[in-house]
């Protein structure tokens, strides 16, 4: 199960601390350690773990939690509120546009789940009440658009595509048919790559140029733990994402990236993906996935 390592350790640093009375500032180091190794294991990106750990000292080391009558409590629930900030504080919602379609970008490197969440998300959106539409711009691999218009079609999500054509001209056309169709939201699923490279950094470039997102939304694989960090990293810094979809943590993922993302891009994690299913994905919640970590 995901962070049940993670989850492991810092239930045991804490048990000892519960076990205490009154805390000394030593207790609460000896602890804090333990958490800052447990978060390395888990492949948390290293400055984030030790500014993490930093914090809830400055916090537990104060008098409100040293002269409380349950300290050690005191000081998990400084770790949760901090965790749950840590993974960005409250849910982050799709940004919609006040007038036209919100339009979608889906970008991330190939094998992360990107055709499976565009359909995932193309069916909560339709459940939440909106008239989504998917786009097959994942031109150069012919078994993508066919992909895309299977899963669709499962999810009950239409499908716009011109099949090898230019992706560029794929998504201006598909914007312009869901104005003329009524679809609020177009899901924009691009080409993924082996591997980062210039070309595939500059056609993202340019469909969002021509069609103005609201959202790029880039998907990483969270089994991938600090290497989805540094791709989020990337695609940020030539691209300006504005979140994340974290997938996979169905997984036996450490956490790393679920952790980090926010911390070292800015972006939040927007929806997480939880299976292979079609359902299997919901709005990111960091408190929720703070407390399920602390068990
Ligand atoms: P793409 O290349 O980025 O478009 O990736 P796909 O959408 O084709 O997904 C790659 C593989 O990951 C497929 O076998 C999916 O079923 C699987 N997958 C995607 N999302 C999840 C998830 O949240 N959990 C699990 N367990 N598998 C997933």
């Amino acid at each position: 199960m995901a962070f049940e390592s993670l989850s492991d350790k810092l239930s045991a640093a804490f048990k000892r601390l519960k076990s205490k009375g009154k805390l000394t500032e030593d207790d609460v180091k000896t602890a804090m350690r333990e958490v800052r190794l447990a978060l390395l294991e888990a492949d948390v990106n290293y400055k984030v773990a030790k500014e993490f750990t930093k914090k809830i000292s400055d916090r537990a080391i104060g008098s409100e939690v040293m002269e409380s009558l349950t300290p050690g409590q005191m000081v998990v629930k400084i770790v949760n509120e901090e965790l749950t900030e840590l993974m960005g504080g409250g849910e982050a919602r799709l940004k919609m546009p006040s007038s036209g379609p919100c339009i979608v970008m889906l970008c991330g490197l190939q094998g992360a789940g990107k055709t499976t969440h565009a359909a995932k998300l193309g069916r909560l959106l339709k459940k939440q009440g909106h008239r989504p539409m998917l786009v097959a711009c994942d031109v150069y691999r012919p078994a993508a658009v066919k992909q895309l218009q299977i899963i669709g079609e499962q999810a009950g999500v239409p499908v716009f595509e011109e099949g090898q054509g230019n992706p560029i001209q794929i998504s201006k056309d598909a914007v312009r048919h869901a104005r003329d169709y009524g679809n609020d939201i177009v899901l924009i699923d691009t080409a993924g790559r082996l591997q980062i490279d210039d070309k595939l950094m500059d056609e993202l470039k340019n469909i969002k140029e021509a069609v103005q997102p609201s959202e790029i939304l880039l998907v990483v694989d969270s089994m991938t733990g600090q290497e989805a960090v540094n791709v989020s990293k990337i695609f940020d810094e030539k691209l300006e994402i504005t979140g994340v979809i974290l997938t996979k943590l169905d997984g036996d993922t450490r956490g790393g990236a679920a952790l980090s993302v926010k911390a070292v891009t800015g972006k939040p994690i927007k929806y997480a993906g939880i299976g292979e299913k079609l359902d299997d994905i919901e709005v990111f919640h960091p408190d929720r996935m703070a407390s399920r970590i602390l068990g």
